[in-house]
């Protein structure tokens, strides 16, 4: 869609600049919880749309000069604009209709909508039964419209929401969208002109919020129509890499979940063993009466050593670093000591447990803390 529009005030804002329109065709952002209009004003691209103390503002992101230019409206995304806030009618009136539940909050988002519903624990029964009459209802092909009505004459319409008293106060006339005989509410946005131009719409998430209310999150029109080529899509390759069908899918997942807590438990079982028979074995490097020992392995062992080891100090190797434990020395004076070094990153302790954060090899680190608790004050026993 273009059209001409003049340009009055062009501010920088932010990291780019700010235009004000004499009369503007852009929908704002966030007005009635809608999404607003992007687009094009002469050759700079619309990157959002606000309005502050009665004025709307467009960013934009190249300077403009003051005059007349021709704007360009991106219809497509207004079209799914459409699709969502229409779907957003149907679902709250659907909602009231099966199970006498009142919308209390309504957000357009750029991937997904939701209806926040006055309602602690919304039932399974409830959400199904008000979708379907939902879709019953696109289906319909009610035709959508649009009344301009005067202020005065709004109490002769059966609102599903009533109208705010400032707009009644405001003399202005009141836009209301009607559709069929199903629905009837004010609203500024942007709707389809038939129920079944919004194609279909889908609940795909509902959630407990604040103490009592709950949200439901929804897809309509093309949107949900690319929602579920990525879902297809997804649950091929995941029912393809589990050899699975989608209706075994979740008892699959379920038997795997299963089958890694068991090896993981095993794993666990076995990291003790192997570290009950490290600490029998002994063998250690002797520094004066401290069992110096060194693992680089697996990091569960590590874990387990100091259940079985005695007059000891214990360096890992970590991810990031270094672990240190000792039963016989204060690892924080041991970790403050090697971090005076300059040669580690930086660290923290405890008494009995320190990190190290080093990209140094066990070996080169081994040279270093032998060096550092050479030193009287750290070799301290506590
Ligand atoms: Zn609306």
């Amino acid at each position: 869609m273009e059209l001409e529009v003049e340009i009055l005030e062009v501010r920088e804002f932010e990291e780019n600049f700010a235009v004000k329109l004499k009369e503007t065709p852009f929908y704002p952002d966030g007005k009635g919880g809608q999404l607003g209009d992007r687009g094009t004003i002469g050759d700079a691209t619309v990157m959002r749309v606000f309005e502050k103390s009665g004025d709307v503002w467009h960013v934009v992101d190249k300077p403009l000069h003051m005059g007349k230019v021709i704007a360009r409206i991106d219809t497509k995304r207004r079209k799914d604009i459409a699709q969502q806030h229409t779907a957003q009618h149907i679902l709250s009136a659907a909602f009231i209709e099966t199970s006498g539940i009142e919308t209390v909050g309504f957000h357009m988002g750029e991937e997904y909508s939701t209806v926040d519903l006055d309602v602690p624990l919304l039932t399974e029964e409830a959400l199904c039964s008000s979708l379907r009459l939902a879709n019953e209802i696109v289906q319909s092909c009610l035709t959508v419209e649009i009344l301009k009505v005067q202020p005065e004459n709004v109490g002769r319409y059966r609102l599903r929401k009533p109208v705010h008293s400032k707009v009644i106060e405001s003399g202005e006339s009141v836009r209301l969208v009607k559709i069929g005989e199903f629905d009837i509410s004010a609203c500024s946005g942007f709707h389809v002109e038939n129920t079944g131009k919004v194609g279909m719409i889908a609940i795909f998430k509902a959630e407990k919020i604040k103490t009592s209310q709950t949200r439901v999150y929804f897809l309509a029109g093309r949107r949900l129509e690319r929602y579920i080529y990525k879902v297809t899509e997804i649950l091929g390759k995941v029912t393809s890499n589990l050899t699975c069908s989608t209706n075994e899918l979740a008892t699959r997942v379920d038997n795997l979940l299963k089958e890694m807590k068991n090896v993981k438990n095993f794993n666990k079982r076995l990291s003790e063993r192997l570290a009950r028979e490290i600490a029998l074995r002994g063998n250690f490097e002797q520094l004066g009466n401290v069992n110096l020992v060194l693992w680089e392995d697996e990091a569960e062992v590590a874990t387990f050593l100091p259940k079985y080891l005695e007059n000891y100090l214990l360096v890992a190797k970590t991810k990031n670093g270094f672990l240190l434990a000792s039963d016989i020395m204060d690892c924080s004076k041991v970790v403050e000591k090697l971090r005076d070094t300059g040669v580690v990153k930086g660290g923290g302790a405890g008494r009995s447990r320190g990190q190290i954060i080093s990209d140094l090899e066990l070996r080169e680190f081994k040279k270093l803390v032998k060096r550092v608790i050479t030193d009287a004050d750290t070799s301290a026993q506590y």
